[in-house]
């Protein structure tokens, strides 16, 4: 699909031609969950049809078949992020639980009483809620980098954070309410001085930015491939060898053993010595047609396209009288939150969709940075790559008409 075509974009994604309460569907809730192209929904269909099998232990024709596809995701999601090897990539059910791994092994192991784990004010709860745990079973400390009105990072106080007891940074590398675009090769290049060991969130940026872990030179990265046009219920840890290997399993069961007696258990290498258990094989056989038509599509066309639909987007929802922007950060993803004097979000989220317009209302798990903004929640508009400039009228006339009606 090239040159960048968004009506043949489009044609790859059939959710996109149905009707909601008898309009055209315009889905703008791509930062909560991406729609799926028909390569990705052939590829589960394939699975089921020719060729279901558990993987790794079969010798036979169907099991050798699925261990090689399941097996090919990783390497595909190897070169998509750029990791040196392929057994740096860990698949997960997605980043939740790749921050969830990172907190109960890595953080296990390292993090004891008076030490000090730092993130930032825009976490997704899921970013924040692993390491409380930690910090409770553990005695240690949850340290916030602050968030100004634009909705970026105050860069300045993430130094002033950092002590010798600092021993974690865990950041968003792209806000989900707010788009904005974090400085994560900075705070990876100040938290390695002091010896600091960098996860970066990847939720939202993975289907927006070009990601090099090995430039970024992040220790953990993490995935979900549903929000990356591919199937839920999958996702990626990504983390430095050295450091996955020292660290202790996640889960225990098969699959991640070498040998188990009833008095010891020796483990298997990586990446399997976090794979306890069969995997989603289906979905992550999938997960690879995903990443492929995102490569094929070409990141740069379409983080323009998208660029063009959010600055567009802004610029028509500004203009309209009680509508006040929440994020207006530099460097964005395609997120447009907004709050309407006088309107709940919700309201105008219910409207909307008798309207066909898909948005999402409400904290998107993010209630401190809520707070922080003194408001209960945003409308927010999440554009993807088959969303078009149309789509956006829609939504501007959407939002116009609702609040003559909640007014
Ligand atoms: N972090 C961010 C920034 C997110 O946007 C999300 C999903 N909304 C998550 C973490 C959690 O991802 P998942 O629900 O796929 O585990």
């Amino acid at each position: 699909i090239k040159p960048f075509d968004v009506a043949a974009i489009r044609r790859q994604f059939p959710v996109l031609e149905r009707k909601v309460k008898g309009k055209n569907l315009v889905y703008f809730d791509n930062a909560a969950t991406a729609q799926k192209p028909q390569v990705v929904i052939d590829a589960l269909v394939r699975y089921y049809h020719q060729y279901n099998a558990n993987i790794h232990r079969g010798i036979h024709s169907l099991a050798e078949e699925a261990t090689a596809a399941f097996e090919a995701t990783r390497d595909t999601v190897k070169e998509f992020i750029n990791a040196g090897h392929r057994e740096e990539i860990i698949f997960t059910r997605g980043v939740t639980e790749g921050i969830n791994l990172v907190a109960a092994t890595y953080g296990r192991q390292n993090i004891k009483e008076g030490d000090e784990i730092i993130i930032s004010g825009m976490e997704h709860h899921s970013n924040i809620v692993p390491w409380q745990i930690l910090c409770l079973e553990k005695k240690a400390v949850l340290k916030v980098i602050p968030v100004d009105d634009n909705g970026e990072l105050v860069m300045s106080e993430f130094e002033e954070l950092i002590t010798p007891q600092t021993k974690i940074v865990s950041i968003v590398h792209a806000s989900n309410s707010l788009g904005t675009i974090n400085p994560v090769k900075d705070i990876i290049d100040i938290a390695h001085q002091h010896n600091i060991v960098v996860l970066v969130d990847g939720a939202q940026s993975s289907v927006h930015l070009n990601i090099d872990v090995q430039e970024m030179d992040c220790d953990f990265f993490v995935i979900s491939s549903h929000k990356v046009y591919g199937p839920t219920g999958v996702g990626v840890l990504y983390g430095k060898k050295e450091l996955l290997e020292e660290m202790p399993p996640y889960m225990g069961g098969g699959e991640m053993i070498k040998e188990v007696t009833f008095d010891k258990t020796t483990y298997n290498e990586l990446p399997y010595k976090f794979e306890a258990g069969t995997p989603n094989i289906a979905d992550t056989v999938a997960f690879k047609a995903a990443l492929d038509f995102v490569t094929e599509v070409g990141k740069e066309n379409i983080r323009k396209h998208e660029e063009a639909l959010t600055k567009y987007a802004m610029e028509q929802l500004s203009g309209i009288d009680g509508v006040r922007l929440i994020g207006t950060a530099k460097h964005k993803t395609s997120v447009v939150s907004f709050i309407v004097d006088g309107v709940h979000p919700q309201d105008m989220g219910i409207l909307l969709d008798n309207y066909g317009i898909a948005v999402r209302t409400g904290h998107h798990c993010c209630q401190p940075l809520m707070n922080r903004f003194e408001i209960p929640g945003t409308i927010r508009a999440s554009f993807a790559m088959y969303n078009t400039k149309e789509e956006v009228d829609e939504l501007v006339k959407g939002v116009a008409k609702a609040i003559g009606m909640l007014k």
